[in-house]
């Protein structure tokens, strides 16, 4: 079997014994060693590949919290604040207010009227989140700006909640006298057209039909694998698959094993979908998809969304709840699935030998999956779980003694420090709590596991930016917040390659570059142990190598 040895500027493995090398050596896409050059030729006839010799390779990045929809949603227009690339390398430029938001939807209603599409279809676009417009909050009379005829829908940044005009309220029906919890309401008493989560964004049948149905295409998938090459990332998650039909199960196995699909995916079967499945019979689902697991394509992992957004002030937070919140709400978010009823649901996953990952954005939250952890454990003792709580950004140093106790994981939502930190200080949890959200430093120092993500794509997948957000904690005004919270860059690395793949339980297979892993790596312009912590996001990526094969991110 042919043996292939790469030489680098430098080789930062991240195993502990053998850190550095200027030199990996690959068969049949595995590491079997890294050192220098004169080392690896004991392991007979080779080639030397001279590609990467001014670069610098680390591990493939893990991303253990993201989602397809990091590529599905570049088939609908961008409407968010910040500029964002797409997976073809188009710079969407941010709307930064929104005169620009209605701006950019006119002209797109213009191009579709033009085009012949009929009024009843809606636009659909995303990325909005009007809690940057300080001055006022964005509703359905500004979209009617855009179309008075044609339903619009906007989908937030944070996939939690949706801004629609009225002529979508109007066609779907969407009155002051629902009952569905989430149609946020005016001063007026009538839907103001915000929908604050799931419940209340599915009245918009047929927009949210489309937008789904942009996301369960092949060419999404790709785009999504490309987007994490480009980014240096060779392992990715679906951390919202729903109930996972057969047809869709085929589909990522379509896609992801196709041997020019660059990275692997974790998918889980999650609660936040309809489908056949009751929320119970979750579990066999997921327990008998382990089997078709492949080399690139792993099943095993489920995600239960229990509450909101922060900065949509729908997550569950505790005592003394919202700093600033909007007029008219009611005090404190919403449960997505009733806390009373977590027990259960925790136990069934728990005891098929599933790793339950689980979403609190709010420290209420946090508190009710530990509780639900914790009696799983008493009425089913078993180790080695890694049970997360994800994105766990207003998770307390109490709780995080006790995840340590229950040999719980943190995945840590650094990533907000920049996009949304400014707001956290000033409106939703105010200067305290918001210099101890994403407590990375805490997390390390009671010994908990942890990693750190993106969240693709509520932001942009790229572990650099992710790991910058940790070790400098500077939010998008150039504030520091919290800055007993920084870890260093070495310890950033751990979670973004070894950290995030412990969670995903291929920590043996991914995340170091060491004899016997998957031959996965990141290749970089510069060295990260090396820049300014300050210039981590800006190190250039030049791709990947996975499974042994080199994905430049220039290739389409
Ligand atoms: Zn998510």
């Amino acid at each position: 079997m042919p043996v292939t040895i790469f030489t680098a500027k430098r080789i930062i493995t991240m195993n502990p014994a053998n850190p550095y090398g200027t030199a990996v050596a690959v068969r049949e896409g595995r590491v079997l060693g890294v050192g220098s050059i004169e080392e690896l030729s004991g392991w007979g006839e080779h080639t030397v590949d001279d590609t990467f010799a001014d670069l610098v390779l680390l591990p493939g990045f893990v991303e253990a919290h993201s989602h397809g929809a990091a590529g599905a949603m570049w088939a609908m227009p961008y409407v968010g604040y910040f500029d964002r690339t797409a997976p073809d390398g188009t710079v969407w430029s941010g709307c930064r207010s929104i005169a620009e938001v209605v701006s950019r939807l006119q002209s797109i209603e213009a191009e579709m009227s033009a085009g012949g599409v009929d009024d009843s279809d809606p636009l659909v676009a995303w990325g909005l989140d009007p809690i940057y417009f300080s001055d006022e909050r964005m509703y359905a009379h500004h979209l009617d700006d855009v179309s008075t005829v044609r339903p619009v829908y906007i989908q937030h940044a944070s996939f939690h909640l949706a801004t629609v005009n009225t002529a979508l309220l109007i066609s779907e029906l969407i009155t002051s006298d629902l009952q569905t919890p989430g149609v946020d309401l005016g001063s007026d008493g009538e839907p103001n057209g915000e929908l604050q989560e799931r419940p209340a964004m599915a009245l918009a049948t047929r927009a949210t039909a489309k937008l789904y149905g942009a996301m369960e295409t092949d060419e999404a998938l790709w785009a999504y694998g490309h987007v994490a090459r480009n980014a240096g990332h060779t392992t990715i998650a679906d951390m919202g698959g729903g109930q996972l039909p057969d047809e869709r199960v085929a589909q990522w196995r379509r896609v992801v094993d196709h041997p020019e699909f660059p990275a692997r995916a974790s998918v889980t079967v999650s609660t936040n979908r309809a489908g056949p499945l009751g929320r119970l019979d979750l579990a066999g689902r997921a327990a008998e998809l382990r089997e078709e697991s492949s080399d690139k394509l792993r099943f095993g992992v489920v995600k239960i969304t229990l509450d909101g957004s922060i900065q949509g002030f729908t997550a569950r937070i505790s005592s003394p709840y919202y700093y600033d919140p909007p007029p008219g709400h009611p005090g404190n978010g919403m449960w997505l699935i009733a806390p009373d009823q977590m027990a259960e649901l925790v136990l069934s996953y728990h005891r098929l030998g599933l790793t339950i990952h689980c979403h609190c954005n709010g420290d209420e939250a946090t508190e009710v999956f530990i509780d639900a952890v914790e009696q799983a454990l008493e009425e089913h003792p078993r180790w080695d779980h890694r049970h997360t709580v994800q994105h766990c950004q207003l998770t307390t140093e109490s709780q995080y003694r006790r995840m340590k106790a229950l040999g719980m994981c943190a995945n840590i939502f650094s990533n907000h420090m920049f996009y949304w930190g400014d707001q956290h200080r000033d409106l939703t949890v105010g200067p305290e709590r918001a210099r101890g959200m994403d407590a990375c430093a805490t997390a390390l120092r009671l010994g908990v596991p942890f990693s750190i993500h993106s969240d693709a794509a509520v932001t942009p997948l790229g572990h650099l930016h992710v790991a910058w957000c940790a070790v400098n904690r500077m939010t998008a005004s150039g504030d520091v917040l919290g800055e007993h919270e920084r870890i260093s860059v070495a310890q950033a690395l751990h979670a973004i390659t070894l950290g995030a793949a412990w969670q995903l339980k291929m920590d043996h297979e991914i995340g170091s570059i060491e004899a016997g892993k998957f031959a996965d790596f990141a290749v970089l312009h510069d060295d990260p142990l090396e820049v300014d912590p300050m210039k981590l996001k800006d190190i250039g990526v030049w791709g990947t190598v996975l499974g042994g094969t080199p994905r430049s991110s220039s290739a389409s």
